[in-house]
């Protein structure tokens, strides 16, 4: 068992500028499932759940709710397809400091996760392609549940079930946007917020996160643990 947890948000945290073939992903499944060409422009994707994007380009696009709802396992998967199908290798895309400090997280036993907006399938060949495949144990992605807090709760109930952590071990997510640090926040677990990503100065500030860091080389493996 471990002592520690540590639950990553994927984009402008693990990788950035990687946004292009997931935003066609998204586009190809509106028009795939609804026959419909949106784009993902004016809908504030930085920090947002794929099912939520894909929501409110359909909304905008006249769509009744009842029936985005009950399409939605058909758009994630339309969206997978098509990611799978298109996304090349992803060189140079790490955030600064991440292979390192996964290294050092694997080498204290650390157990790491994925909390993140991606669904499942995008989610991991988006990791995969930037080179970070096998470093994760787990996660929980943005199809299941409706909000990043109810994702990381999903992820810390996993972590505690299977037994892979002490059960009053330190648990910990990292991540860019604001509502990594919500999400954080309404789990009682500690938040720790990276400047890499798109977040406009002042918006990480004004949410407290436990704490701020202009990216993962300033990170302290100290307050990963009791
Ligand atoms: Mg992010």
């Amino acid at each position: 068992m471990s002592p520690e947890l540590v639950l990553f948000d994927i984009d402008g945290t693990l990788v950035r500028k990687t946004g292009l073939w997931h935003r066609q992903a998204i586009c190809e499944a509106v028009r795939v499932v609804f026959g419909i060409t949106a784009t993902t422009e004016g809908i504030p994707v930085h920090g947002m759940l794929d099912p939520d994007i894909l929501t409110l380009m359909l909304l905008a696009a006249n769509v009744e709710e009842a029936e985005i709802t009950a399409r939605m396992p058909a758009l994630v998967a339309a969206a997978e397809d098509y990611y799978l199908s298109v996304t090349p290798e992803l060189p140079d895309c790490h955030c600064p400091g991440v292979p390192a400090l996964l290294d050092s997280l694997a080498e204290r036993g650390t157990v790491v996760g994925l909390v993140t907006g991606n669904v499942t399938r995008i989610g991991w060949r988006k990791l995969e392609r930037a080179g970070l495949g096998g470093r994760f144990r787990f996660g929980a992605f943005g199809e299941m549940a409706a909000t990043r807090g109810g994702l990381a709760k999903l992820a810390i109930a996993r972590a505690r079930q299977e037994g892979w952590i002490e059960p009053d071990a330190k648990i910990s997510l990292i991540g860019d946007a604001p509502q990594d640090i919500r999400a954080a926040q309404e789990n009682g677990i500690q938040s720790i917020a990276v400047r890499t990503g798109v977040t406009p100065e002042g918006h990480l500030e004004a949410c407290q996160p436990d704490f701020l860091l202009p990216d993962l080389t300033h990170l302290d493996l100290a307050i990963l643990r009791r």
